[in-house]
């Protein structure tokens, strides 16, 4: 028996050193600088971002500049941008000057003629154009989508976890960072159409000539790079208040004008989701930039404050129940799991993509904890126990550092069930209820390691 389980232990072992080592050689210098903290990234901290760009759907293009706020943790001359072919960064400009770029492949090196003065607060304002990749599979495969409504009228708009919002604007495009006072988006769009993006929305701006609005949203918290998005279309909006834990909280939907009708019955779910997710998360992590659900031409995305939906106005996945209890069939699973995101993901975010299962794995077990809110515990197990014939067991839920690269889509549903799992042993509800609201308090909008939740859960399991 003890040679069965050593041998079983040397196969699965040794299964997933081959994994790694498969991923290992398709590792390039370009993985490197996209997934590590360089020293052209380590000498500055985002601050903030002003995207201020035009967006044209007949040409599929997107011209525009990005100002970015830093300051300087340790003087430097050479700084890491970060923007994907075939998107060009045309030029990078400081107080008025034009400073040289070199490029190498998605990363740009920008040199400074002097040197920074340490502690400073500086600003370069990067001029870009191009016509960026087209999703091919979004949000899972994504850059831009460029579809047409049901009237013939463009419905646009961007996915990038994972490949990174240097897809499409010019960032430093690394999880660990993020601009600590927020973010402006300015997105000028043909004057028959909205764009709708992170925060709140500002101001408009009407270009009468060009026949072109302007929309400003404004983003006051720090926000994840791949939060960060445009839908464009003809929207129209509705809205609602929630009274929360924090207050009253704004909750503003924008969906295609002709499933107006059908949306302000179907968004009724995302008011019980706050009331589920604040009685186990916490407090709503955004209440200054209002949450918001966005009709897309995609499945959906946690977009921070700006959660997109594209399920069909329908209950489950799809219609697909993933639990196969039935559970799964009472709710509409992209309004629950993409806003559960706001707690993990969004609030608590990895520094490294290598520890996506911190968003996936918690969120996906939020699902339960959504049905348990509103149903009762017995349907919250069934739900989680369901969801376990998901399960692979392929190869390790981490992926590898400093490369940009997830792990195993087991960090979903293994995820979930070893969080369940692990309420088991705690065997206290309540306790189990603090350590989830501990989480998003004590590491509330931080950049988080696997180490820092796992440490932080064993420490509060023993001593609460
Ligand atoms: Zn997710």
């Amino acid at each position: 028996m003890k040679n069965r389980i050593v041998f079983l232990f040397v196969t699965v072992f040794l299964a997933h050193q081959i994994a790694a080592q498969r991923g290992a050689q398709q590792l390039t210098r370009q993985d490197t600088l996209r997934g590590s903290i360089t020293p052209e990234r380590a000498w500055w901290d985002l601050k903030y971002y002003h995207l201020d760009i035009e967006v044209n759907p007949s040409e599929q293009t997107i011209v525009g500049t990005n100002t970015v706020r830093y300051q300087v943790l340790d003087a430097q001359k050479r700084m890491q941008i970060d923007l994907q072919a075939p998107m060009q960064l045309v030029k990078a400009i400081q107080g008025g000057k034009a400073l040289k770029i070199e490029h190498e492949g998605n990363a740009h090196f920008i040199e400074f003629s002097e040197l920074p003065k340490k502690g400073s607060i500086q600003e370069i304002i990067l001029h870009f154009e191009g016509k960026p990749r087209v999703a091919a599979r979004p949000p899972w495969d994504g850059g831009i989508t460029w579809n047409k409504d049901e009237n013939g009228l463009p419905f646009i708009a961007s996915s990038c976890q994972g490949l990174g919002a240097s897809v499409w604007w010019p960032c430093k495009d690394h999880m660990y960072d993020e601009p600590d006072e927020g973010m402006m988006i300015s997105v000028e769009v043909p004057e028959n159409l909205m764009d709708v993006s992170n925060g709140r929305l500002v101001k408009v701006d009407e270009d009468k000539a060009k026949k072109t609005k302007t929309y400003h949203w404004k983003v006051i918290n720090p926000i994840n790079n791949y939060g960060v998005n445009i839908n464009i279309g003809d929207y129209v909006h509705f809205g609602d208040k929630y009274d929360g834990e924090k207050g009253k909280l704004d909750m503003d939907y924008y969906v295609l004008r002709y499933n107006l009708e059908k949306a302000k019955e179907h968004f009724k779910d995302a008011i019980r989701t706050m009331q589920a997710f604040e009685h186990w998360f916490g407090p709503y992590p955004f209440y200054e930039d209002s949450y918001k659900l966005v009709e897309t031409p995609y499945l959906g995305m946690e977009h921070q404050s700006s959660v997109t939906y594209g399920n069909g106005y329908q209950n489950g996945y799809l219609g697909r129940d993933g639990s196969s209890s039935g559970w799964g069939l009472k709710f509409d699973f992209i309004i629950i799991h993409e806003s559960g995101h706001e707690w993990f993901a969004n609030n608590i975010t990895y520094k490294d993509m290598a520890d996506m299962w911190i968003h996936e794995g918690f969120t996906n077990y939020s699902e339960n904890l959504y049905v348990e809110y509103h149903w009762g515990k017995e349907a919250g197990s069934a739900y989680v126990r369901g969801t376990r014939a998901g399960i692979r067991n392929d190869r390790p839920i981490i992926g590898i550092y400093d490369v940009n690269r997830s792990g195993s889509g087991d960090m979903y549903p293994k995820g979930g069930n070893m969080l369940h799992t692990i309420r088991q042993v705690v065997n206290d509800d309540e306790k189990w209820r603090s350590i989830l609201r501990g989480l998003n308090k004590d590491f509330y909008h931080q950049t988080v390691t696997t180490q820092q939740i796992e440490q932080y859960m064993s420490e509060k399991a023993v001593r609460i």
